[in-house]
């Protein structure tokens, strides 16, 4: 039995990955902050697949609560074969109109979650001496975008957590990767750009558009179907962006 955590995949690019890996096989535990309807409808899809489905309410940037969800997991499962750490929050805005518990915020979901799930699942995977992770970071983690200073550092910190924890895991054959997106088509992208914003953004772009959710989860799951000796490495997948 193949087992798989996704953070923060109630919608988006997490909501893709989940449906990808379930479409291979399989088990998925999914995790959302608050979209509980739009979690059990993705557990309906996911067991369409004739794969079982762990969804859980749980903030990514809270130890206590990931605790919980990957307790439960290796409960029922006995095991992880790979943990995707997918959730995250942006914003569009000048550093210094931010308030520090906003900057302290977008630290915890972007890059201290990846941590906390990390701690919490390496060690079973470390028995096992087999494990892939794969966490999602962005561009703006490699190059830096004005007005998103808070989330650019968050991003850079996961670049720099994973190359990290990749040597410290390869002796296990744990796998340890990161995929920076560029523009990907989901609602991060709509709360904060006009339409008019997005058509000018896609023009900046050498592909000439956005990737869709798809395939950023094609991405993923090529990702991790590599050879473990693929290991510390932040891959961008952007379109010839930066
Ligand atoms: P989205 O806003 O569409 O979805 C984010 C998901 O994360 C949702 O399911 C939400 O419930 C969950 N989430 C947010 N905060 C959470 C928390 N504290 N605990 C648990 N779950 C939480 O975003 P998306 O575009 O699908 O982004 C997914 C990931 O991809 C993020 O890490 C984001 O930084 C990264 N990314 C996105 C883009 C893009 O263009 N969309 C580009 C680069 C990187």
């Amino acid at each position: 039995m193949k087992s798989v955590l996704v953070t923060g995949a109630s919608r988006g690019i997490g909501r893709a990955i989940a449906l990808r890996f379930a479409a291979e096989g399989y088990h998925v535990a999914i995790t959302g902050l608050s979209h509980k309807d739009e979690l059990y409808e993705l557990k309906n899809q996911i067991e369409q697949y004739g794969v079982s489905c762990l969804p859980y309410l749980a903030d990514a940037a809270s130890y206590p609560a990931m605790q919980q969800v990957v307790e439960d997991v290796l409960k029922q499962w006995g095991h992880l074969d790979i943990l995707i750490n997918n959730a995250g929050i942006a914003a569009l805005t000048l550093f210094t109109d931010m308030q520090p518990a906003e900057y302290e915020r977008m630290i915890s979901v972007n890059l201290l979650s990846v941590m906390h799930s990390c701690h919490l699942v390496v060690p079973s995977m470390v028995a096992r001496k087999s494990g892939r992770i794969i966490n999602i970071s962005s561009v703006w983690g490699i190059c830096g975008a004005s007005c998103e200073a808070a989330y650019s550092a968050a991003k850079s910190g996961v670049g720099g957590f994973t190359r990290a924890l990749g040597k410290e895991l390869a002796p296990s054959g744990i796998a340890v990767n990161a995929i920076a997106f560029g523009v990907i088509d989901t609602d991060m992208n709509r709360k904060h750009l006009t339409p008019e914003d997005l058509d000018a953004l896609a023009e900046e772009i050498p592909a000439g558009r956005m990737a869709t959710t798809a395939e950023a989860a094609e991405a993923v799951w090529q990702l991790a179907c590599n050879p473990v000796y693929l290991t510390g490495q932040v891959i961008a997948f952007d379109g010839g962006y930066i």
